[in-house]
Parts: C-alpha cells; sequence; structure tokens
C-alpha cells in the first residue's frame, strides 16, 4: 500500500504491508461480483506516475492507503510495434530498455533489431536468448552517438526518453517510425529533461506516435491468437524476475528505476 505520494526517487519505506486492507465487495448471488486469489503481482514502470500526485502521467494517481491491480507489458509490446510502427521486413529496429518482449517481435517480422540495456547480464541476454542482432550496454558507451550511428534507424521502440532519445532522433532514417511507449529516465524527475534535435523529425519525415496499451485492449483477442503458438513452439520466449513474498514487493517495484529486474518482475504472494 502506497503511504503518501513520492517526490524523486521511490523508496521501499514509501510503501507499507497493511494486512487489515480490505476491497469491499458485494458479493450476492446475481451481483456480477467474482472474488479472486492473488497468486502473483506485477511491477511495471507506469506504476511510478501513479505514486506521484499529479505528474502529466498516462494514468491517474493512486489514492494513498488504496489497493492496486495489474499490468499488461505483453499487450503493449504488441499495440506499439505492430500498430504504431508498421514493420517491414529487412527495416533498422531499435529498442531501448529492451529487456522486455519488443524486440522479439522486431525479429519476428524479419527485422534487423539492435537492442540497449544497462547490465552484461541483460545484454548478453539480449543476443544470446532473445536473438538480437546487435546489443549494447548503453552505461559504457562513451559516444551514445556514434553507438547508434550504424546504418540509421527505420524503427525506435522508445522506453526510455531523455538522452537516448536525443541521439535516436539524430540517427533517424527518412520515414523513420517511433513508437512513443515509455520514458523511464524522466519518471523520477521533478521536470522532464528538455530534448534536442526534435527538427529531425521534420528533416526525415519522421512519424512519432506516443500510445496507450489501454487504447488497444480491443486487440486482446488477436494478440492471443498470434502469441499462443508462438509461445508454445518456443518462437518466443520470456524472461520473468520473481520476488519471493509479499513483503518483497516494495523493493521489486522500486528496484525497476535502477535495473535491477532482470525481465519481467513479478511478485509470488503465495504459491499455495
Ligand atoms: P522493464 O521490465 O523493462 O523495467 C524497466 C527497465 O528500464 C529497468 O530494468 C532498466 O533496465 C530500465 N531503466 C530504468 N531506469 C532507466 C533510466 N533512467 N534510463 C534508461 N533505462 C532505465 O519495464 P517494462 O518492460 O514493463 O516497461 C518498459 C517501458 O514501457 C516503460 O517506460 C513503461 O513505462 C512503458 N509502458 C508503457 C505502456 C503504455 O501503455 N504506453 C504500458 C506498459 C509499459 P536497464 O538495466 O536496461 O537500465
Amino acid at each position: 500500500v502506497l503511504k503518501d505520494y513520492v517526490n524523486g526517487f521511490p523508496k521501499e519505506s514509501d510503501m507499507l504491508i497493511n494486512d487489515s486492507a480490505t476491497i469491499n465487495l458485494k458479493l450476492q448471488e446475481g451481483s456480477n461480483v467474482v472474488l479472486v486469489k492473488n497468486l502473483y503481482l506485477s511491477c511495471d514502470p507506469y506504476m511510478r506516475g501513479r505514486m506521484s500526485k499529479s505528474q502529466g502521467s498516462y494514468v491517474d494517481s493512486y489514492t494513498p492507503g488504496s489497493v492496486g491491480i495489474l499490468g499488461m507489458p505483453g499487450m503493449t509490446a504488441y499495440a506499439g510495434f505492430y500498430e504504431i510502427c508498421a514493420p517491414k521486413k529487412g527495416e533498422y529496429v531499435f529498442v531501448s530498455a529492451a529487456s522486455g518482449a519488443v524486440g522479439q517481435f522486431a525479429k519476428l517480422s524479419g527485422c534487423y533489431v539492435v537492442g540497449s540495456a544497462g547490465t552484461k547480464e541483460k545484454v548478453d541476454l539480449l543476443k544470446n536468448k532473445f536473438g538480437y542482432d546487435e546489443t549494447f550496454n548503453y552505461k559504457e558507451e562513451q559516444d551514445l552517438e556514434a553507438t547508434l550511428k550504424r546504418d540509421g534507424i527505420d524503427i525506435y521502440f522508445e522506453n526510455v526518453g531523455g538522452k537516448m532519445l536525443e541521439v535516436v532522433l539524430a540517427n533517424m532514417r527518412l520515414n523513420g517510425r517511433i513508437s512513443a511507449c515509455g520514458m523511464i529516465s524522466q519518471y523520477n524527475l521533478e521536470q522532464g529533461d528538455g530534448v534536442r534535435n526534435l527538427f529531425h523529425i521534420i528533416t526525415k519525415s519522421v512519424r512519432m506516435q506516443g500510445f496507450m496499451v489501454t487504447d488497444y485492449f480491443h486487440m486482446y483477442p488477436k494478440y492471443m491468437e498470434m502469441i499462443m503458438p508462438l509461445i508454445k513452439q518456443g518462437e518466443i520466449c520470456y524472461i520473468e524476475d520473481v520476488a519471493e513474498g509479499l513483503a518483497s514487493a516494495p523493493a521489486a517495484l522500486v528496484g525497476l528505476f535502477s535495473g535491477r529486474n532482470v525481465g519481467k518482475q513479478v511478485v509470488v504472494v503465495t504459491r499455495e
């Protein structure tokens, strides 16, 4: 449970375990209400926006003391990549904070995919498990602009914003597309960084589009139809970072903002 609204970087002590928190449901016959037992919790970066009173985030703020529910990362990757980027075989794709599912969609589309992450372990996973064509650790690059130069970028799946977005803009190809999914580098700032290089959007006819996964929930059946066979055939793999017990939830959530998680962060509430 969130104690109070947060300024800057969130801390474990911003949250507390409250055994007595209950949701008031009217479980009466014919009330169309079901009661579920919560086995797993999801930790997602968007929750940071909800921990501020008003941050111009893409979701409403939490009410301190109240209980929160579910996120939808795979569907986000699907909608953000296919619907916004309209990928074509052979295009050059760059994904930041790439240890999610997006780059795999890019590989399935026959694109050349470059991904960045913040640790050696994640970079190795991108290359060896997820099949990225090229990878780099953005924290170790002295000259990010030169690192991203290569052959230019047709599609950028934007997860971090800030400096990374600036250098990507300078390296976009003509008629490129940017899917603005998230900007995690900005979530703990009182005021966002100014972004340079926006003029490239004009000169290279780049289309940059933000989106909210909630606007694409109607596509969920189509997404499931595509993703389920791919998972069963091993064409899509996923990594979960599993924190044990409800008491580990605050640390798991805070860890997203320093990159402590490797893969999708979940919390096991109970295995029974
Ligand atoms: P991840 O599991 O990728 O966890 C976040 C990762 O971001 C960290 O592990 C860390 O990896 C990286 N990171 C943290 N701080 C920074 C920073 N300052 N600069 C660069 N990278 C940083 O998260 P998700 O896959 O769940 O989410 C990815 C993005 O998608 C987020 O921005 C999120 O807000 C957005 N999102 C948007 C939705 C929408 O509807 N538009 C819905 C769901 C998510 P590393 O070690 O590589 O630094």
